[in-house]
């Protein structure tokens, strides 16, 4: 099978910490891939390797067998990878509809300054009640996004990155500060979206990891520590040690 996407032996360096060291991957279509590790592991930096906020030092990343290594993060996300961030990023006193307009139109040039007339554009529109769709936010379409609660702001995220019709999804700590309820309803959320999407998820909530991912990498110093389907590296001794243990 052709990976979706795949790195080959990636490395960033800040000054002289190594955030991320020699790291391949494979993710394959359909698939939820997690990315597990302590704080400082280097997760967050792979996602923006990935995304094209950051540039690596050494290695490649291959997007449907296409190098996109150091491309511009716009140029990436309009090749169909679509990433949400660690922290939220809506804009609060639009609707949700507006930030999924948004969102839509952030994959068309000159989005910002053709916001305004956006109603004239329907396929913006309907990529736009697409994404409010997928993510069980339809019926606040016209709810301002500072009147969610928190986890529902985290979907509305989700919904952002789907409006921009991504082929693949990255999304750095989704459930991030959820409750129980919250969480429970992104793990469904994204269980649904893995049958059309590939996904790279970072997630700090090891029961919705362990629910939906099928692979799994850990990462521990900017390195590998282990990565295979998820209950074979579940079990693997030097895992359960560095990481599950504590
Ligand atoms: P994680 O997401 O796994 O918690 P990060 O990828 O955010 O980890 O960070 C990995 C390491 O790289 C940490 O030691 C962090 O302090 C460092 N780091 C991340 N981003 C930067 C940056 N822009 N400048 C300097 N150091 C950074
Ligand atoms: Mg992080």
């Amino acid at each position: 099978m052709i990976p979706v996407l795949e790195t080959q032996g990636l490395s960033k360096t800040f000054g002289g910490l190594a955030a991320v060291k020699d790291v391949s991957l494979r993710v394959n279509p359909c698939e939820i891939h997690a990315i597990i590790g302590p704080n400082g592991a280097g997760k967050s930096t792979m996602v923006n390797l990935l995304s094209g906020q950051l540039r690596p030092c050494a290695g490649r990343v291959l997007f449907q067998g296409k190098d996109i290594t150091g491309l511009e993060p716009n140029r990436i996300s309009h090749l169909g990878i679509g990433r949400s961030f660690q922290r939220t990023n809506i804009f609060p006193t639009f609707s949700c509809l507006e930030n999924c307009w948004l969102a839509a139109q952030s994959r068309m040039k000159n989005s910002f300054r053709f916001f305004r007339r956006s109603e004239r554009y329907p396929e913006v529109r309907e990529r736009a009640e697409k994404g409010l769709e997928l993510c069980g936010l339809s019926r606040h379409a016209h709810t301002r996004a500072d009147a969610l609660s928190y986890g529902e702001q985290r979907q509305l995220e989700i919904g952002m990155v789907l409006a921009t019709e991504p082929v693949f999804l990255l999304l750095d700590e989704p459930m991030a500060g959820m409750g129980r309820e919250e969480s429970g309803r992104v793990v469904e959320l994204l269980g649904r979206l893995s049958r059309d999407y590939a996904l790279v998820l970072v997630e700090h909530d090891m029961d919705a990891v362990f629910s939906i991912a099928s692979t799994l990498t850990v990462m521990v110093n900017g390195e590998v520590l282990a990565s295979g389907p998820v209950d074979q590296v579940r079990n693997n001794p030097a895992v359960q040690q560095a990481y599950l243990g504590d």
